[in-house]
């Protein structure tokens, strides 16, 4: 009011005595100067004005921003209030799966874990694939899958989504197969075998250094979200943390109960297992063998051609072992030097014997290259049975030895049997 009211009282008389001023003959010098005075006064005084104006506007544009703002904030702030039990549901569902990870030591185990942790956090998945990596090959192979729909899965090496993130080593979200522009939907397996639309992935890695990969598809686009995407990664994070535990936990015992020139068992380890092996034949009444084996002139094929070739004389007899002993929870060790003991579950003397003679023939024709020359030689070999030639571990292998030395002693490259 005040504002208006005086201006244009003033505004009047100002404009009233320029007109008297304009019309009296002669012009009055005495009502120029007051009207010259008032308008000088009026334009300063509306400069004074427009200053106070354009104060009062900027800090209304300023509390305007604010309450903007603050608008702003409390909108995030209700949309956080509303999904914040579902994150600490997530978090604690998060806490619970790395306490129990935690405790588990085989790898095997950590991929049954995961594999059942991740059906129980997204039920809206259809499939779940975990690969593990293979380093020599720098490819993926399928370990582990969760089918709902019974569909197929035949890309045990990895359709392109999953060798995407195997190269790159970094997550992976899909809303809709069909309108992503990076991969080609009609070349990619899970599409075409079983109508995945949607997917969320992620490498299981420690920095660099890739262990696998895991992925989750549904048929229904638009299924998981960001913070699914982000909570496998967590997931993903954890378990491939103690996947490399577990590996280097296996990788010790290794160590520990393998030979390192051959990788059969080491002599402590095999009486050990043994013994377990002899109490377990007792209860079910079964017959188990044991045979000892020795390389024949060792000595003389390290002298004639050296310690390497001796080594890989002692690797050939290790790897036909292995194949031997990969069977049905048979046992092949280093018993020390060029000598071997295997143990062979349920079996009678003819299948021992069998066995023994099969060992001895391989060994025989595999032998050795030397220059480009094939060099053979051959085994003596002692074998016992239980409980026909002992019932203890230790009476065993004695006795396997000494018929090991008749083999000997009768002529080398011949296998020697009690009974
Ligand atoms: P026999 O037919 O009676 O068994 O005679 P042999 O020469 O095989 O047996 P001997 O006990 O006289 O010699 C065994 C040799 O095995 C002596 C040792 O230098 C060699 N040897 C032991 N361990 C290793 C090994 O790890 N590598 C190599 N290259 N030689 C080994
Ligand atoms: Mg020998
Ligand atoms: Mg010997």
């Amino acid at each position: 009011m005040y504002n208006f009211f005086i201006p244009s009282i003033y505004s009047i008389l100002v404009i009233i005595s320029i007109f008297f001023t304009l019309i009296s003959k002669p012009v009055n010098v005495f009502l120029l100067i007051p009207s010259f005075i008032g308008c000088i006064l009026f334009v300063i005084f509306r400069k004074l004005q427009l200053n106070k104006f354009s104060k009062y506007q900027g800090e209304f544009d300023r509390k305007h921003e604010t309450i903007n703002l603050l608008t702003e904030s409390i909108r995030g702030k209700k949309n956080l209030l509303q999904t914040l039990p579902f994150k600490c549901q997530r978090v604690s569902f998060l806490f619970n799966v790395s306490q129990k990870l935690i405790e588990i030591i085989g790898s095997a185990e950590v991929l049954n874990f995961l594999i059942k942790t991740l059906e129980e956090l997204f039920p809206q998945a259809d499939n779940i694939l975990i690969f593990d990596f293979d380093k020599e090959n720098y490819s993926i192979n399928l370990v582990r899958s969760f089918n709902k729909t019974k569909s197929i899965v035949n890309e045990v090496k990895g359709d392109e989504l999953d060798n995407w993130v195997l190269r790159h080593n970094c997550s992976l979200m899909i809303e809709d197969l069909t309108k992503e522009f990076k991969f080609d939907y009609l070349k990619i397996e899970a599409y075409i075998k079983r109508g995945a639309r949607s997917f969320i992935s992620s490498p299981l890695s420690i920095g660099n250094k890739i262990l696998g990969v895991v992925k989750i598809e549904s048929r229904n686009p638009q299924i998981f979200t960001l913070d699914d995407s982000r909570i496998l990664r967590n997931i993903c994070d954890l378990g491939a943390v103690v996947l490399e535990r577990a590996e280097l936990f296996s990788h010790a015992q290794n160590l520990i109960i393998r030979d390192s020139l051959t990788s059969l068992f080491v002599k402590d380890y095999f009486f050990k297992m043994l013994k377990e092996k002899i109490k377990a034949a007792k209860t079910d009444k079964k017959m188990v063998g044991v045979m000892m084996l020795d390389i024949d002139d060792f000595k003389l094929l390290n002298d004639n051609y050296g310690h390497a070739i001796g080594d890989a004389a002692l690797r050939t007899v290790a790897e036909v072992l292995s194949k031997v002993s990969d069977v049905s929870g048979n046992l092949a060790a280093r018993f020390g030097g060029e000598e071997f003991i295997i143990y062979i579950g349920d079996c009678n003397k003819k299948e021992l014997l069998l066995i023994a003679e099969k060992i001895r023939m391989e060994i025989k024709r595999v032998g050795l290259t030397f220059r480009r020359k094939k060099v053979h030689f051959t085994i003596s070999l002692g074998a016992v049975l239980y409980p026909i030639d002992g019932v203890e571990s230790i009476s065993l292998v004695d006795k396997a030895d000494n018929l090991l030395y008749k083999a000997k002693k009768e002529g080398k490259d011949q296998i020697c049997f009690t009974g």
